[in-house]
């Protein structure tokens, strides 16, 4: 994938400990009372719509789409993104 004339750098996380972040976090939110909806937590797809955080501990509404990675990369670090709380924000949390 190039932008602006470079070649971005690989993903290095493993999309598989991804999904356990994501699991994580879903528990979080349906063990205090947050609904399902279509397999995800139905709050977090309310407008103004779904928020991503990477692993770096960014988090965004805007997303980088890759064809050649299979998926949604971090705008900031280029790293898989999960979704994550509407109230969510940068950093550890
Ligand atoms: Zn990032």
């Amino acid at each position: 994938m190039k932008r602006y004339g470079r070649e971005l750098p690989l993903p290095k996380n493993d999309p598989e400990d991804l999904k356990k972040e994501l699991a994580r976090l879903e528990k979080i939110e349906l063990d205090s009372g947050g609904e399902e909806f279509i397999g995800l937590p139905g709050r977090w797809l309310d407008p103004p719509g779904p928020k991503y955080r990477c692993p770096n501990e960014h988090v965004s509404k805007t997303i980088l789409k890759s064809e050649k990675y299979g998926g949604a990369l971090c705008l900031a670090c280029h790293e898989f993104l999960f979704l994550t709380f509407p109230e969510d924000e940068d950093g550890p949390l």
